[in-house]
């Protein structure tokens, strides 16, 4: 991180956030609406994100939802491939993987990710921010409207806009319940009532309470208070990160531009339109902070300066410190390196371990505390249950074999013949083996599951038998 001047008194800033004024209460941010080639990119992208989020429960392969996150049942569909809690290390492998890409693409690019792609800004600056410049103006009628009297003016305004915060809080709060428990269940809870689906109904309006809540009175302090991410940026972010930055050689001594004279200072006329921009608040001028969001409205907005009083533009651009202070060109620190090495590992066992992840699942248990039972004709038997996951969403037809040693099956009750779509199968069984089989008293056991003569699964356990089995 850099600061642009060592003297303390300008490094005051770093006392408090921008959001808590004198007395420690909140201070409101008005940010100006911001207008420039990265806003409009921006415009574009959040559109297709938002068409992506939204359209996300409807999109369908096979008849199956794309995504369904329902921790509550346990079911998991990650781009139309179903996923159960036995691969439960899958996700938890994924989600290191996801963590160490994060960090190393923090490490390069630092927060490219909350500026452009992350939810909270997305909604908030992309449709909540909008509407309220519809409603109530730019950032200094809206200061003017909050300082007002309550009128009927003021009180229609508000009324227009929180309602409509409340709606797109609900919509989003319906859109985000859908990915848990699927839109076909979302569409049950809307035509049989809440009567019907209690539970659904109510995370229904906790949903929509928080995020009415989040952008209405929260916002910036998502960011800045609770998000981990941005807590983590001091540890980050070095001098070489690529981050929203002032290029302070160039900029200072700043100073206001006079017409007709010869302009001695540097390229910063100190018209403040990068802090008016800036949503949570801060004076890039200062430095990278841990507030900044990467979100360029200051970039857009000294751009515009620039243009106007005829100097050249990236006055705030995404740099480095590095580049800022001595010119350097971006260079691959160790840092960067050891990152890429452990994520290029992690990325090739999470591929290997989805390509090599199977079908049915199957696990067999040796009935505890039940010793062997001895049979006629020298034949041992062993008391299991079997539970058999299918993750597909197509039935699968089953047969089982002892493969090792040689040995029969006896089901008790209901035999596991076919395995439903989505579903687990349990049963209880008998294995049956030839005393001449069994070498010592634990032998090693293994069970395949057959489909269409292909063995989809192995699964190993013992077998017990009395000392000194083989003759
Ligand atoms: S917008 Fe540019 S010129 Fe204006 S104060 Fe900010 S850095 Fe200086
Ligand atoms: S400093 Fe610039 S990039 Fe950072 S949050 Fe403020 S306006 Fe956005």
């Amino acid at each position: 991180m850099y600061t642009a001047s060592e003297n303390s008194e300008q490094e005051s800033f770093r006392d408090s956030i921008a959001t808590i004024n004198k007395e420690g209460k909140r201070s409101w941010i008005y940010p100006k609406k911001p207008s420039g080639r990265y806003y409009n990119a921006r415009t574009i992208l959040s559109f297709v994100m938002l068409a992506i989020f939204f359209g996300g429960p409807f999109m369908q392969v096979n008849g199956h939802p794309l995504m369904l996150f329902n921790v509550i049942e346990r079911k998991f569909i990650l781009l139309g491939i179903p996923f159960w809690p036995q691969d439960f290390f899958l996700f938890g492998f994924a989600m290191l993987t996801f963590i160490v890409f994060i960090i190393l693409f923090t490490v390069i690019f630092g927060r490219v990710f909350c500026g452009w792609v992350c939810p909270q800004t997305i909604f908030m600056e992309m449709v909540f921010r909008k509407i309220e410049y519809w409603i109530e103006g730019d950032y200094k009628e809206q200061k003017k409207l909050d300082a007002a009297e309550w009128t009927m003016e003021k009180s229609l305004r508000k009324s227009a806009k929180f309602s409509v915060f409340f709606l797109i809080s609900f919509l989003i709060a319906n859109t985000f319940l859908a990915y848990i428990i699927g839109f076909d269940k979302l569409k049950l809870l809307a035509i049989d009532g809440p009567g019907k689906h209690i539970g659904g109904f109510l995370s229904l309006v906790v949903f929509t309470g928080i995020f009415f809540l989040v952008y209405t009175r929260f916002r910036e302090q998502a960011c800045i208070v609770v998000c981990p991410y941005g807590r983590l940026q001091g540890v980050l972010l070095d001098r070489n990160s690529m981050v929203v930055g002032y290029d302070y050689v160039r900029g200072e001594k700043r100073g206001k531009i006079r017409k007709n004279e010869k302009r001695e200072m540097g390229d910063c006329i100190d018209c403040h339109l990068c802090v008016n921009v800036c949503p949570t608040g801060i004076d890039i001028r200062n430095g990278t902070q841990m507030e900044c969001i990467n979100c360029t409205a200051c970039i857009d907005a000294c751009d515009g300066v620039m243009d106007r009083v005829g100097f050249k533009r990236g006055l705030i651009r995404y740099t480095s410190e590095n580049i800022i202070a001595s010119k350097a060109k971006f260079r691959f620190t160790p840092r960067i390196i050891g990152y890429s090495v452990v994520l290029l590992i992690l990325l090739t066992t999470l591929s290997s371990l989805l390509a090599f992840r199977s079908d049915v699942e199957t696990t067999l248990l040796r009935t505890p505390g039940m010793l062997y039972q001895n049979l006629d004709q020298g034949r041992i038997s062993n008391l299991y249950s079997i539970q058999i996951v299918n993750k597909t969403f197509k039935n699968i037809p089953v047969t089982f074999r002892v493969k090792e040693p040689v040995g029969n099956i006896l089901f008790i009750g209901k035999e596991i013949k076919n395995l439903k779509e989505q579903s687990m199968e349990e049963a209880v069984l008998f294995i049956i083996v030839q005393r001449s089989e069994l070498k010592k008293i634990k032998t090693p056991l293994v069970l395949e599951v057959i489909s269409d003569g292909k063995v989809i699964d192995e699964v190993k356990t013992n077998f017990m038998g009395p000392q000194g089995s083989r003759q």
